[in-house]
């Protein structure tokens, strides 16, 4: 397939991923929804599942103001909202990683008043990256995948486990390579088509999305490149981005995304899972392992240092946080991120908070054109 083509369908299913989602119980695939890049994805696949990643959507609150707070982030309220309105009826069930109040508290919310047949848990230690913690983490996998035998009635087999974290790092190692591509030829694709193509894979089997990520990585390598050169390099860091459209005006305003600290980008696919070592250990080490999300308490300067090697490396003029309203753990490293980006880096920063219910394009562009301005002097 053309490289134009498999962005386009990838952006399409970012823009909308959910009539794709519906269809997929009549292909014989059994979904699950899953919130957070900690989950362990493998175990599901193993099990024959395929895990969808539930990242929101642009909507009004109709049922969820009955059980959420206000004040909680709109992608939980958005989800669950679609839960309640029997929107999401094509999952059998749902995975919540206990990483920041607002995910603890939907867990419980969701288990109670939504009927899904299958509900995992996974309670991450507060702390990632403790000596302490690993041991912890590493039962807290293997309840996980205990709950998962319950819910379908027969044991995961190890050599399942194992082929399915073999293709999670095949996944990981091509997105890595897309990275690099972009990194290394500038104008190859920019960071709307790279995203997209990233984020596409959350809505298909893994398999699917090694064969569609080596196809597009092949065509691009040998072909012209489709975009970005030129434009004002961004990085853009964040939790998720439900639906592209901050990447689509940073290229219509002239900027490009040339890296991303988000959980739907880089933070996803960080770090591999050790393939010789028994599965369990090697997921939970991984998860131990890999870059923080904010959520997780660890030292803050690791969180800038790293920032810092991704402006560096990719040559980012200035850097977008775009995050959750409402999002506690994201805000709170940011006066101290920007502080030191702009002292130490002289690299100017926006904070954009999204709330998906009264999402404004207008107002999106408006602030970004802006930046934009200032960083280039216009
Ligand atoms: S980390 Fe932030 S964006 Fe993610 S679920 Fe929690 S509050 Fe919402």
């Amino acid at each position: 397939m053309e490289v134009r083509t498999i962005v386009e369908e990838c952006l399409e299913l970012w823009r909308d991923p959910y009539p794709r989602l519906a269809r997929l119980g009549e292909e014989g695939e059994r979904p699950v929804g899953v919130f957070c890049s900690y989950t362990p994805e493998e175990i599901l696949h193993a099990a024959g599942l395929t895990p969808v990643r539930l990242m929101g959507a642009v909507r009004a609150i109709t049922h969820a103001d009955a059980h959420l707070q206000a004040y909680c982030c709109s992608l939980a309220r958005t989800d669950l909202d679609m839960a309640l309105a029997g929107e999401l009826s094509f999952l059998e069930g749902a995975v919540f990683v206990q990483t920041c109040d607002t995910m603890m508290r939907l867990s419980d919310i969701w288990r109670r008043n939504t009927g899904f047949s299958y509900h995992g848990d996974l309670v991450l230690p507060i702390r990632m990256g403790e000596e302490v913690s690993l041991p912890f983490l590493i039962e807290e996998v293997k309840r996980f995948r205990r709950g998962v035998e319950g819910f379908l009635g027969r044991e995961i087999g190890d050599d399942a486990l194992e082929e399915s974290i073999r293709v999670y790092n095949r996944n990981r190692r091509l997105a890595d390579r897309l990275y690099r591509l972009r990194a290394s030829r500038p104008g190859a694709i920019d960071g709307l088509s790279a995203t997209a193509c990233l984020v596409a894979g959350f809505w298909m089997r893994r398999e699917k999305h090694n064969e569609l990520l080596h196809g597009l990585l092949e065509d691009l390598e040998g072909s012209e490149p489709i975009g970005g050169d030129g434009k004002l390099p961004l990085l853009v860091s964040g939790s998720v981005c439900t639906t592209p459209d901050l990447f689509e005006l940073l290229l219509e305003l002239g900027a490009d995304v040339v890296d991303d600290d988000l959980c739907c980008g880089h933070r996803y696919f960080d770090a591999f899972v050790d393939e010789s070592a028994p599965p369990e250990e090697a997921l939970a080490k991984r998860m131990w392992e890999r870059v923080n999300c904010p959520a997780k308490h660890q030292c803050i300067e690791d969180r800038f240092q790293r920032l810092v090697r991704q402006v560096g490396d990719s040559g980012a003029k200035g850097v977008v946080f775009y995050l959750q309203s409402f999002c506690e753990p994201h805000l709170f490293d940011i006066p101290y991120l920007r502080q030191c980006l702009q002292e130490e880096l002289e690299v100017p920063s926006l904070v954009l908070e999204s709330e998906l219910q009264s999402f404004s394009r207008g107002q999106l562009r408006t602030r970004l054109q802006a930046f934009i301005e200032t960083i280039s002097g216009v």
